[in-house]
């Protein structure tokens, strides 16, 4: 027997059409290209997408088309989200810290027709406008009055927008239907893509709006430095109008300088990131003193989030949840609030146990762990093997790469995600490493994650990085890689002293390197693929 209710499709735009006549008063604050700070509503903006929505129309943009953007985060971004899905296109953003060659590989991939981009990009999008697709339709991001040297036969965002009306009549499109993309930042092989649909991005909109809630209410400002350009921004551009919560867009300056003057100024309650760019805010913290007034939350996941980083938000009073996800779920898989229960009842250490590890999952999202063969292993807190995950969330396949597809799922659909983990019988992650960056080391493995989380809190370390380096004997021993904070160089014994309240004698690592800086991926990440072909032919002290 049926259950008789209403289907109506889950739709993007209606999100947002929600928050233009219920959250009137929350605000989308944005730091501007234009060295200033534009503030509207939800009402304003859903008036500027019905515009925009008519101007790509004019474009010729029809449903399934791929509209591509090259944007930090500001509203005219947040407007292209909504604008370009709402007509049935596809929102594909780029991420502008790709390689010439990714970039091209992708805009011919994803089959772009119009290139939204800020200013700060037209430089370099001339120089690499030979390489994409030639019919492309290019559109600056600013007025008439901003158009920067080398935008001659671009088009004007304001220019396109302002002649037309604010009502747009919004399709009824089957929930089904594409809405946006996001490749992977493809540190193997060409970038695969991540192809949403309206559907998936409204459930992972309720799903963050149930499992992140206590940051995501009416009244509350949220900055997403998680860029507009990678996995939607973690969400937030959709949760947030469905919340009631304001938006503060941080533009491009994500110094820690920056980030601590707009939290301040705009009163930010809750700011979700990677870890990369919370060092630098800590830093700032530190220097002042004090916190910026209001800040109260910080989502922290894209890559391990050290404890000693965890514990200096948390003493300063700033409540830490510690999530992990991927482009291939949406991106949010676990969340690492602790519950009051816990609160009230472990000590502080306990916590920050619990709170360095990934998170639990979010309604939704299925986990499991297989061995080798493929055999589901138990959630004991010690068995390991790789991540697969499911749900409502989750790619079912790559965009165009039948390939990619067939290499990432199982037999049952379950999707593969290159970590190695191991779930406690409470349900808690813990993301051992990627697969490919665990150190192999006579036939059992050390995890670069734990040695990092140890070593960063050293007072002398500015950042670190533990790779596998070859070895005749072992197959890989693990090189600690350190970017010193001043002069001083941490020894190898002060290193080992700390690793061993935490690991086995074999697991410490044979070598230190001192480096100026580590090397990032286009996401803000330690690019470990960089730094292991820069360590190449390294040799260790016993070889
Ligand atoms: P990429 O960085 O390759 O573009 P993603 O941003 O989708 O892709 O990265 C997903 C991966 O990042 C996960 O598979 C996992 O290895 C890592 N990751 C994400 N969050 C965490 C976390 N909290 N702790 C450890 N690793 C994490």
């Amino acid at each position: 027997m049926h259950g008789q209710m209403m289907h109506r499709p889950l739709s993007i735009i209606e999100v947002l059409r929600f928050a233009s006549e219920i959250h009137r008063t929350a605000e989308i604050v944005s730091v501007r290209t234009e060295g200033d700070v534009h503030r509207y509503t939800y009402t304003d903006a859903f008036a500027r997408v019905g515009q925009l929505g008519h101007a790509l129309k004019a474009l010729g943009i029809s449903q399934g088309d791929r509209v591509a953007t090259l944007a930090w985060n500001g509203y005219r971004h947040f407007e292209l989200y909504y604008a370009i899905s709402g007509i049935g296109g596809v929102c594909h953003t780029i991420n502008p810290r790709l390689s010439v060659e990714q970039l091209t590989y992708i805009t011919h991939h994803a089959e772009d027709r119009v290139l939204f981009l800020d200013t700060t990009f037209v430089p370099l999008i001339n120089a690499v406008k030979d390489k994409l697709p030639s019919d492309m339709i290019y559109v600056v991001m600013t007025d008439a009055a901003h158009m920067p040297d080398g935008s001659d036969g671009m088009l004007c965002y304001e220019d396109l927008i302002d002649q037309h009306d604010t009502i747009y009549p919004w399709p009824e499109l089957p929930e089904e239907t594409a809405a946006s993309l996001c490749y992977t930042s493809g540190t193997t092989g060409n970038p695969k893509g991540a192809i949403y649909s309206h559907r998936s991005t409204v459930l992972h909109a309720y799903t963050i709006a149930i499992s992140l809630g206590s940051s995501l209410t009416e009244g509350a400002r949220v900055l997403p430095v998680v860029p507009l350009f990678h996995v939607n921004a973690w969400g937030l551009p959709y949760t947030a109008p469905l919340t009631g919560a304001s938006l503060i867009f941080p533009g491009p300056a994500l110094d820690g300088k920056s980030l601590f003057d707009l939290m301040d100024r705009e009163k930010v309650t809750s700011a979700w990131g990677v870890p990369t760019v919370w060092q630098g805010l800590q830093g700032e913290i530190n220097a002042r003193g004090t916190n910026p007034q209001g800040f109260s939350s910080v989502v922290i996941g894209g890559s391990a989030a050290p404890r000693v980083m965890i514990e200096t938000f948390e003493r300063a009073g700033v409540s830490v949840c510690h999530a992990w996800g991927m482009t291939e779920m949406s991106p949010v898989g676990t969340q690492g609030i602790m519950p009051k229960s816990y609160r009230d009842t472990k000590s502080d250490q306990e916590l920050l146990d619990l709170q360095s590890l990934q998170g639990r999952r979010v309604f939704g999202v299925e986990l499991k762990i297989v061995d080798e063969a493929g055999h589901c292993l138990p959630h004991d807190g010690e068995a390991a093997g790789e991540l697969f995950v499911r749900g409502n969330t989750v790619i079912s396949g790559y965009f165009n790469n039948q390939a990619a597809t067939d290499a990432a799922l199982d037999a049952e659909g379950w999707f593969g995600t290159g970590d190695v983990a191991s779930i406690t019988p409470d349900g808690f992650l813990i993301i051992q490493d990627r697969a490919k960056d665990l150190i192999k080391s006579g036939g059992e493995w050390i995890s670069s994650i734990d040695l990092e989380n140890v070593v960063i809190a050293h007072p002398d370390v500015a950042s670190c990085a533990v790779i596998a380096i070859a070895h005749p004997k072992w197959d890989e021993r693990p090189l600690l890689v350190v970017v010193p904070k001043g002069d001083a160089r941490v020894s190898k014994a002060e290193v080992d002293e700390m690793l061993l309240k935490h690991v086995a004698k074999w697991q410490l690592p044979d070598a230190i390197e001192f480096v100026d800086e580590l090397p990032l991926t286009a996401t803000g990440k330690v690019s470990k693929l960089t730094l292991r072909q820069r360590f190449a032919d390294y040799k260790l002290p016993d070889m």
